[in-house]
Protein backbone atom coordinates (compact mmCIF):
# COMPACT_ATOMS: atom_id res chain seq x y z
CA UNK A 1 0.00 0.00 0.00
CA UNK A 2 1.41 3.32 -1.69
CA UNK A 3 1.13 6.48 0.57
CA UNK A 4 0.19 9.73 -1.10
CA UNK A 5 3.41 12.27 -0.77
CA UNK A 6 1.03 15.52 -1.38
CA UNK A 7 -1.84 15.04 0.62
CA UNK A 8 -3.17 18.71 0.96
CA UNK A 9 -6.28 19.82 -0.72
CA UNK A 10 -5.84 20.99 -4.15
CA UNK A 11 -9.04 23.47 -5.01
CA UNK A 12 -10.19 26.00 -3.28
CA UNK A 13 -14.07 24.15 -2.50
CA UNK A 14 -11.67 21.27 -0.98
CA UNK A 15 -10.11 23.81 1.45
CA UNK A 16 -13.14 24.84 2.76
CA UNK A 17 -14.18 21.58 3.00
CA UNK A 18 -11.22 20.38 4.92
CA UNK A 19 -11.11 23.14 7.58
CA UNK A 20 -14.69 22.93 7.92
CA UNK A 21 -14.83 19.28 9.41
CA UNK A 22 -10.83 19.79 11.09
CA UNK A 23 -12.60 22.69 12.83
CA UNK A 24 -16.09 20.67 13.71
CA UNK A 25 -14.56 17.18 14.98
CA UNK A 26 -12.75 19.38 17.71
CA UNK A 27 -15.22 21.57 18.63
CA UNK A 28 -17.94 19.20 18.88
CA UNK A 29 -15.55 16.51 20.52
CA UNK A 30 -14.64 19.81 23.52
CA UNK A 31 -18.50 20.79 23.97
CA UNK A 32 -19.88 17.37 24.05
CA UNK A 33 -17.13 15.60 26.76
CA UNK A 34 -15.84 18.80 28.53
CA UNK A 35 -19.22 20.99 28.44
CA UNK A 36 -22.08 18.39 28.51
CA UNK A 37 -21.17 15.26 29.93
CA UNK A 38 -19.17 17.22 32.92
CA UNK A 39 -22.89 18.89 33.84
CA UNK A 40 -24.36 15.38 34.06
CA UNK A 41 -22.52 13.24 35.75
CA UNK A 42 -19.56 13.42 38.70
CA UNK A 43 -16.09 13.11 38.03
CA UNK A 44 -14.62 9.93 37.30
CA UNK A 45 -18.25 7.89 37.86
CA UNK A 46 -19.48 4.97 35.85
CA UNK A 47 -21.40 7.12 33.54
CA UNK A 48 -18.84 9.39 33.05
CA UNK A 49 -16.33 7.42 31.92
CA UNK A 50 -18.36 5.60 29.48
CA UNK A 51 -19.61 8.63 27.66
CA UNK A 52 -15.99 9.88 28.03
CA UNK A 53 -15.08 6.08 26.31
CA UNK A 54 -17.46 6.01 23.85
CA UNK A 55 -17.03 9.65 22.45
CA UNK A 56 -13.33 8.97 22.01
CA UNK A 57 -13.54 6.13 20.54
CA UNK A 58 -15.87 7.62 18.19
CA UNK A 59 -13.95 10.90 17.91
CA UNK A 60 -10.70 8.73 16.88
CA UNK A 61 -11.83 6.53 14.38
CA UNK A 62 -13.72 9.36 12.46
CA UNK A 63 -10.29 11.56 12.41
CA UNK A 64 -8.19 7.98 11.94
CA UNK A 65 -10.54 6.62 8.73
CA UNK A 66 -10.12 10.32 7.78
CA UNK A 67 -6.76 10.66 7.55
CA UNK A 68 -6.45 7.77 6.41
CA UNK A 69 -8.87 8.15 3.25
CA UNK A 70 -5.93 11.50 2.49
CA UNK A 71 -2.80 9.68 3.23
CA UNK A 72 -3.75 5.62 1.14
CA UNK A 73 -2.85 6.18 -2.61
CA UNK A 74 -5.57 5.10 -4.70
CA UNK A 75 -4.59 6.46 -7.87
CA UNK A 76 -3.06 3.82 -10.59
CA UNK A 77 0.54 5.47 -9.49
CA UNK A 78 -0.50 3.48 -6.39
CA UNK A 79 -0.32 -0.02 -8.06
CA UNK A 80 1.93 -1.91 -9.49
CA UNK A 81 2.32 -1.11 -13.27
CA UNK A 82 2.31 -4.79 -14.63
CA UNK A 83 -0.88 -5.55 -12.82
CA UNK A 84 -2.33 -2.60 -14.99
CA UNK A 85 -0.67 -3.78 -17.96
CA UNK A 86 -2.35 -7.72 -17.87
CA UNK A 87 -5.83 -6.07 -17.24
CA UNK A 88 -5.87 -2.89 -19.38
CA UNK A 89 -8.64 -1.85 -21.20
CA UNK A 90 -7.74 1.38 -22.27
CA UNK A 91 -5.66 3.84 -22.40
CA UNK A 92 -5.63 7.34 -20.55
CA UNK A 93 -4.12 10.27 -22.72
CA UNK A 94 -3.50 12.87 -19.53
CA UNK A 95 -1.85 10.06 -17.15
CA UNK A 96 0.29 8.09 -20.18
CA UNK A 97 -0.49 5.11 -18.66
CA UNK A 98 -2.91 2.03 -19.24
CA UNK A 99 -6.41 1.63 -17.09
CA UNK A 100 -8.22 -1.03 -15.88
CA UNK A 101 -11.82 -1.58 -15.94
CA UNK A 102 -13.85 0.70 -13.12
CA UNK A 103 -10.46 3.33 -13.39
CA UNK A 104 -11.67 6.66 -14.35
CA UNK A 105 -9.39 9.51 -14.69
CA UNK A 106 -10.21 13.15 -12.04
CA UNK A 107 -9.60 15.89 -13.06
CA UNK A 108 -9.10 17.64 -9.71
CA UNK A 109 -6.43 15.23 -8.76
CA UNK A 110 -5.26 14.98 -11.77
CA UNK A 111 -4.51 10.92 -12.18
CA UNK A 112 -6.63 7.88 -12.84
CA UNK A 113 -8.27 6.83 -9.76
CA UNK A 114 -9.17 2.33 -9.55
CA UNK A 115 -12.61 1.65 -9.00
CA UNK A 116 -13.11 5.26 -8.78
CA UNK A 117 -16.23 6.69 -6.60
CA UNK A 118 -15.96 9.55 -6.65
CA UNK A 119 -14.26 12.85 -5.35
CA UNK A 120 -14.57 13.64 -1.66
CA UNK A 121 -14.27 17.13 -1.05
CA UNK A 122 -13.33 16.53 2.87
CA UNK A 123 -10.52 14.56 2.11
CA UNK A 124 -9.50 16.35 -1.33
CA UNK A 125 -8.79 13.02 -2.74
CA UNK A 126 -10.99 10.60 -4.98
CA UNK A 127 -12.85 7.71 -3.33
CA UNK A 128 -11.63 4.69 -5.14
CA UNK A 129 -10.39 0.58 -4.24
CA UNK A 130 -7.40 1.04 -1.66
CA UNK A 131 -9.36 3.93 0.26
CA UNK A 132 -12.71 3.21 -0.05
CA UNK A 133 -13.13 1.10 3.30
CA UNK A 134 -11.72 3.76 5.22
CA UNK A 135 -14.22 6.59 3.65
CA UNK A 136 -17.04 4.14 4.33
CA UNK A 137 -15.84 4.30 8.19
CA UNK A 138 -15.63 7.85 8.49
CA UNK A 139 -18.54 8.82 6.64
CA UNK A 140 -20.66 5.84 9.76
CA UNK A 141 -18.50 7.27 12.55
CA UNK A 142 -19.29 10.84 11.62
CA UNK A 143 -23.29 10.02 11.10
CA UNK A 144 -22.77 8.01 15.17
CA UNK A 145 -21.02 10.90 16.03
CA UNK A 146 -24.13 13.03 14.78
CA UNK A 147 -26.63 10.89 16.36
CA UNK A 148 -24.72 11.00 19.96
CA UNK A 149 -24.12 14.23 20.14
CA UNK A 150 -28.03 15.00 19.53
CA UNK A 151 -28.44 12.92 21.93
CA UNK A 152 -26.18 15.05 24.76
CA UNK A 153 -27.56 18.19 23.21
CA UNK A 154 -31.28 17.28 23.46
CA UNK A 155 -30.74 17.43 27.62
CA UNK A 156 -27.92 20.39 27.60
CA UNK A 157 -29.52 22.87 24.86
CA UNK A 158 -33.07 22.39 24.48
CA UNK A 159 -33.54 23.29 27.88
CA UNK A 160 -31.37 26.20 27.70
CA UNK A 161 -32.62 28.06 24.39
CA UNK A 162 -36.87 28.63 24.19
CA UNK A 163 -36.47 27.18 20.11
CA UNK A 164 -39.68 28.18 18.18
CA UNK A 165 -40.09 29.45 14.45
CA UNK A 166 -38.51 32.74 15.72
CA UNK A 167 -35.39 31.46 17.39
CA UNK A 168 -34.40 29.90 14.04
CA UNK A 169 -34.96 32.96 12.39
CA UNK A 170 -32.88 34.89 14.52
CA UNK A 171 -29.95 32.43 14.30
CA UNK A 172 -29.83 33.28 10.34
CA UNK A 173 -30.22 36.84 10.72
CA UNK A 174 -27.96 38.10 14.10
CA UNK A 175 -28.43 41.24 13.78
CA UNK A 176 -32.41 40.11 14.83
CA UNK A 177 -31.45 38.56 17.54
CA UNK A 178 -29.18 41.47 19.21
CA UNK A 179 -31.96 43.99 18.62
CA UNK A 180 -34.33 41.98 19.96
CA UNK A 181 -33.37 40.01 22.42
CA UNK A 182 -30.07 42.29 23.82
CA UNK A 183 -26.38 40.31 23.31
CA UNK A 184 -27.00 37.12 24.58
CA UNK A 185 -24.37 35.44 22.59
CA UNK A 186 -24.20 32.20 24.84
CA UNK A 187 -27.81 31.86 23.60
CA UNK A 188 -27.17 32.16 19.94
CA UNK A 189 -24.02 30.01 20.31
CA UNK A 190 -25.97 27.00 21.15
CA UNK A 191 -28.55 27.47 18.93
CA UNK A 192 -25.91 27.43 16.18
CA UNK A 193 -24.17 23.88 17.39
CA UNK A 194 -27.80 22.41 17.66
CA UNK A 195 -28.73 23.94 14.18
CA UNK A 196 -25.16 22.07 13.09
CA UNK A 197 -25.82 19.14 15.10
CA UNK A 198 -29.48 18.81 13.12
CA UNK A 199 -27.90 19.95 9.76
CA UNK A 200 -24.95 17.49 9.71
CA UNK A 201 -26.85 14.47 11.25
CA UNK A 202 -29.63 14.56 8.15
CA UNK A 203 -26.93 14.91 5.42
CA UNK A 204 -24.41 12.47 6.93
CA UNK A 205 -27.44 10.12 7.59
CA UNK A 206 -28.56 10.61 3.56
CA UNK A 207 -24.92 9.64 2.48
CA UNK A 208 -24.50 7.17 5.16
CA UNK A 209 -27.64 5.53 3.07
CA UNK A 210 -26.90 6.09 0.02
CA UNK A 211 -23.13 5.01 0.00
CA UNK A 212 -23.82 1.73 1.90
CA UNK A 213 -26.24 0.80 -0.40
CA UNK A 214 -23.76 0.83 -3.24
CA UNK A 215 -21.68 -1.56 -1.11
CA UNK A 216 -23.84 -4.11 -0.79
CA UNK A 217 -24.81 -3.76 -4.44
CA UNK A 218 -21.14 -3.72 -5.07
CA UNK A 219 -21.34 -0.62 -7.93
CA UNK A 220 -19.47 2.49 -7.76
CA UNK A 221 -21.51 5.80 -8.31
CA UNK A 222 -20.47 5.80 -12.32
CA UNK A 223 -22.01 1.98 -12.58
CA UNK A 224 -25.32 2.90 -10.16
CA UNK A 225 -26.61 5.91 -12.00
CA UNK A 226 -25.71 3.63 -15.66
CA UNK A 227 -27.59 0.89 -13.84
CA UNK A 228 -24.21 -1.63 -14.31
CA UNK A 229 -24.16 -4.73 -12.52
CA UNK A 230 -21.18 -6.98 -13.37
CA UNK A 231 -19.32 -6.62 -10.58
CA UNK A 232 -21.98 -7.48 -8.05
CA UNK A 233 -20.76 -10.64 -6.11
CA UNK A 234 -23.30 -11.14 -3.71
CA UNK A 235 -23.11 -8.75 -0.45
CA UNK A 236 -20.56 -11.03 1.29
CA UNK A 237 -18.01 -10.83 -1.64
CA UNK A 238 -19.40 -6.76 -2.17
CA UNK A 239 -18.34 -6.14 1.32
CA UNK A 240 -14.58 -8.21 1.43
CA UNK A 241 -14.29 -6.89 -1.58
CA UNK A 242 -14.30 -2.78 -0.39
CA UNK A 243 -13.40 -3.98 3.69
CA UNK A 244 -10.84 -6.44 2.74
CA UNK A 245 -10.77 -10.06 4.15
CA UNK A 246 -11.47 -9.27 7.94
CA UNK A 247 -14.13 -6.96 6.84
CA UNK A 248 -16.31 -7.74 10.06
CA UNK A 249 -13.30 -6.08 12.28
CA UNK A 250 -12.88 -2.65 10.55
CA UNK A 251 -14.82 -0.30 12.27
CA UNK A 252 -12.81 -0.98 15.84
CA UNK A 253 -10.17 1.05 13.80
CA UNK A 254 -8.42 2.15 10.78
CA UNK A 255 -5.41 0.00 11.97
CA UNK A 256 -7.27 -3.34 12.54
CA UNK A 257 -5.22 -5.30 9.05
CA UNK A 258 -7.65 -6.59 6.43
CA UNK A 259 -6.25 -7.71 3.32
CA UNK A 260 -7.41 -5.87 0.02
CA UNK A 261 -7.92 -9.30 -2.03
CA UNK A 262 -9.08 -7.19 -5.16
CA UNK A 263 -6.26 -4.92 -6.72
CA UNK A 264 -8.39 -2.43 -8.31
CA UNK A 265 -7.24 -3.86 -11.62
CA UNK A 266 -8.04 -7.77 -12.09
CA UNK A 267 -12.12 -7.73 -11.53
CA UNK A 268 -12.65 -11.74 -12.06
CA UNK A 269 -13.85 -12.82 -8.82
CA UNK A 270 -13.08 -16.38 -9.00
CA UNK A 271 -9.39 -16.09 -10.16
CA UNK A 272 -9.04 -13.26 -7.16
CA UNK A 273 -10.78 -15.16 -4.59
CA UNK A 274 -8.90 -18.72 -5.19
CA UNK A 275 -5.79 -17.00 -5.64
CA UNK A 276 -6.19 -15.35 -2.24
CA UNK A 277 -7.77 -18.66 -0.70
CA UNK A 278 -10.83 -16.81 0.19
CA UNK A 279 -12.67 -19.29 -1.37
ZN1 LIG B 1 -5.66 9.47 -16.09
ZN1 LIG C 1 -10.32 13.36 -7.34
Amino acid sequence: MKVRKNFLPRSFSDWISFMFIALVIPLFYWFEMFVVVVEFYPDWSFWYCSHFAFGTFIMVNTVGNLLATMFVDTSIFGAHLETLKNHAYAFCNSCQLPIPPRCWHCDICNRCILKRDHHCTFAGYCIGQLNHRYFMMFLTSLFVACCYALYLNAFYILPRVDLNIFTLFQIVTPILLVLLDGLNALKYILMMLLVLNVVGLGITGTLSYFHWKLVFKGAVSFEHNRDIRRYNFGWRNNLVCVFGTRWYLTWISPFVESTVVFNGADWDLHRVLTKTKVI
